[in-house]
């Protein structure tokens, strides 16, 4: 066993702080990365501060983790030692059902096991998360990561990319549609990106007034504070596709109503309570809402490798391991630029 210090929660009221803990030695087709870089996903603030119920502690968070590959198993093909490697939001799979099987593990039949908060067959306990020195992962859910990227601004794509990426990409979004993004945080602000990338009209609705300018330089054409109801009406039946991120509760209805006919509207973001839906908003226009759950890890690898050929990656704020619980109250207040990413070597300082 391998001895690993990282930062966990023991309670949904505590402060996260120093935590030790023991990672498996690799086997035959595992891959350990020793840590440079976990973004801070809103999911972690959910997951520690129990707001989804079902939270087991200690928690050590983290799922968008990049970093240098230290040691493999004999069997292991798909990295090898001096990569740069990286683990996005699971670590493993039934790997035999349908959905295993057509490349989306994030919908395994049986159980999706997540990078953490999830049983971990190894240990007999819980995954533990990328808030920590390394982690032993199975290759088959290892990423490689494209060289020329920035490893630090790379962390984010593993979560707030891939979640944005793949609802984009299936609901087909390019060229002659316009499109919405609402909540410009992690996931908002690599889902402008993509969907710029993609060459969409991209609209970015913000609560904050402070993002307008930067809506627009991240590849937006326009972007509308939600709180102004006029200028929420200039908007009405408008959009062809609108991707909502936001992670508090929120009217709902009010996006719906932004719809063209056979519009379809949908929701990453995932507020602890229900969502209210007014049926007519949907019925007048033949309109959808869906939701997304991360991606797949081909369709991550998929994903990685357009923003290598594109150099896309997150706009961040690096932070010391220290100053994790400063950031989650930043992240309440919507108050992030817009992916934070832990350093890891200040872990031990
Ligand atoms: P984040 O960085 O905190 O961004 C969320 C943004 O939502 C905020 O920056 C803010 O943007 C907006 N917002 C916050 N409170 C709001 C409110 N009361 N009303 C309207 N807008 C509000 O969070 P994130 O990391 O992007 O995650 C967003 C959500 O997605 C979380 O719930 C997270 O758990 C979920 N998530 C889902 C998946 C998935 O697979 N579906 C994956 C990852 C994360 P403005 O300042 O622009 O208004
Ligand atoms: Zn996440
Ligand atoms: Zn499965």
């Amino acid at each position: 066993m391998i001895k690993t210090l990282g930062y966990a929660a023991k309670s949904a009221t505590a402060a996260l702080g120093e935590f030790a803990f023991e990672r498996r030695e690799p086997g035959a087709l595992d891959v350990q990365i020793e840590i440079l870089f976990c973004g801070v996903c809103h999911t972690d603030l959910h997951q520690v501060r129990n707001d989804w119920k079902g939270s087991n502690y200690p928690i050590v968070p983290g799922h968008e983790i990049v970093g240098r590959v230290v040691k493999t198993g004999g069997g292991v093909k798909k990295v090898k030692i001096g990569d740069a490697a990286a683990v996005g939001c699971m670590v493993d799979s039934c790997r035999a059902c349908r959905n295993c099987k057509d490349g989306m593990e994030q919908y395994c039949e049986k159980t999706s096991i997540f990078t953490y908060n999830s049983p971990d067959k190894h240990s007999g306990g819980l995954t533990y998360g990328g808030y920590s020195e390394r982690i032993v992962v199975d290759e088959a859910f290892v990423l490689k990561v494209p060289e020329k990227l920035d490893l630090a601004a790379t962390a984010p794509l593993l979560c707030a990319g891939i979640t944005t990426y793949s609802p984009l990409r299936h609901w087909k979004v390019g060229e002659g549609q316009r499109v919405g993004v609402v909540g410009l945080g992690g996931l908002g602000h690599m889902g402008v990106k993509f969907a710029a990338a993609f060459g969409a009209e991209v609209v970015v609705f913000t609560t904050s007034p402070g993002k307008k300018a930067d809506a627009l330089r991240l590849g937006a054409h326009e972007a509308v504070v939600s709180k102004n109801a006029d200028e929420m009406k200039a908007q009405a039946g408008r959009f062809d596709f609108i991707l909502d991120t936001v992670a508090a509760n929120h009217d709902i209805n009010a996006y719906l109503a932004l719809l063209k006919r056979d519009g379809t509207l949908t929701l990453v973001g995932a507020p602890p309570e229900p969502i209210s839906v007014t049926g007519f908003q949907l019925i007048g226009k033949r309109g959808s809402f869906s939701g997304s759950l991360i991606g797949g890890i081909q369709e991550t690898q998929e994903m990685l490798d357009f923003c290598g050929a594109r150099g896309i990656v997150s706009d961040i704020e690096t932070i010391r391991m220290q100053e994790i619980n400063a950031a989650f109250e930043r992240l309440l207040k919507s108050d992030v630029k817009y992916r934070f990413v832990i350093d890891m070597k200040t872990l031990k300082k």
